[in-house]
């Protein structure tokens, strides 16, 4: 395998994850396969997209354009609400693969819990299901609370392998992640860098370890995270961006610096919430 600057992440599955990887949420689709190849050029090897951001096939085009061997790949996608269920699970997982072009996927999620259908509980034992078959190494949810998760342990037999949630300086979500730890479920932050919405990179907190280390202020909040142990993959439609992102792994932020940005936290949530969205 050639060598990558990415730390890799154990899973409670026997697997692993590439801890830095590029979303393509709100990326047209278009676009898509430009800014994956350029998004794989610059080094990215984990892919994270969803049936609903209708730019699977663009990701697909980019990998199969990219030449890049299929096991270097970490390739993650996200069941739509509308196919929660024990009989609408296995087709839409097929139809995200056909989309993608890939003969199996690294990751499959369940997008969000949306609880008033109260389906996430069969949902999940379909994907149990589905890892039994092969075509899916790990599987995980995603937006499910310390609640939603504690259901799916008490009431299934495989434990998440990961939940993706928003998180970011203003939105640590410090109750799901601590259920996450002792369930040894690995968490992803979306949103990593808060999509923009607050002005994390004046912050004179964020500003003061970019200063201190040569940075930029998005540099300092990768790094905070990778420091916090999350997965995370920011989107960039702009290659320098991307660059700037994968330059992560020449610093060290220290424990004052960490603990500070950690402080920053207020409940900023951007999404809706997971009780609330269905
Ligand atoms: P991010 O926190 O990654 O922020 C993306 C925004 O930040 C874009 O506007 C981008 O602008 C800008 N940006 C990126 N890099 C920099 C930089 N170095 N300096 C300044 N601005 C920058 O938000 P996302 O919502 O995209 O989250 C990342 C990924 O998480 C998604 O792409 C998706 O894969 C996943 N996600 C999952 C969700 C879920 O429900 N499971 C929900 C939302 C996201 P520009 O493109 O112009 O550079």
């Amino acid at each position: 395998m050639t060598d990558s600057p990415v730390p890799r992440i154990q899973l409670n599955d026997g697997h692993s994850i590439p801890q830095l990887g590029f979303g393509v949420f709100k990326v047209d689709p278009g676009e898509t396969e430009r800014i994956v190849l350029d998004a794989l050029e610059v080094g990215y090897r984990h892919l994270d997209t969803a049936r609903i951001y209708g730019n699977e096939e663009g990701v697909g085009r980019a990998i199969a354009a990219s030449g890049i061997p299929r096991e270097e790949l970490f390739i993650t996608t996200k069941l739509w609400n509308d196919d929660q269920g024990t009989a609408s699970v296995p087709a839409a997982f097929e139809r995200s693969l056909d989309r993608l072009g890939l003969e199996y996927l690294d990751l499959y999620l369940i997008h969000w819990p949306t609880p008033a259908r109260d389906r996430y509980v069969e949902t999940w034992r379909a994907f149990e299901h589905l890892r039994e078959g092969g075509r899916v190494r790990s599987i995980g949810v995603s937006n499910f609370l310390a609640h939603h998760l504690e259901r799916l342990v008490d009431e299934t037999d495989v434990v998440p392998a990961i939940d993706q949630i928003e998180l970011h300086p203003y939105h640590q979500q410090p109750d799901t992640t601590a259920f996450a730890e002792e369930h040894g479920i690995v968490v992803e932050a979306w949103g990593p860098l808060g999509q923009g919405k607050y002005p994390l990179f004046e912050l004179p907190e964020v500003v003061a370890a970019a200063e201190a280390h040569g940075k930029t202020p998005a540099q300092v909040v990768i790094r905070w995270h990778l420091q916090r142990g999350h997965v995370l993959f920011p989107k960039s439609n702009r290659r320098e961006r991307m660059a700037e992102n994968f330059d992560v792994f020449d610093f060290t932020l220290d424990d004052a610096e960490v603990e500070a940005i950690t402080a920053l936290e207020r409940e900023g949530r951007v999404s809706a919430h997971p009780d609330e969205f269905n």
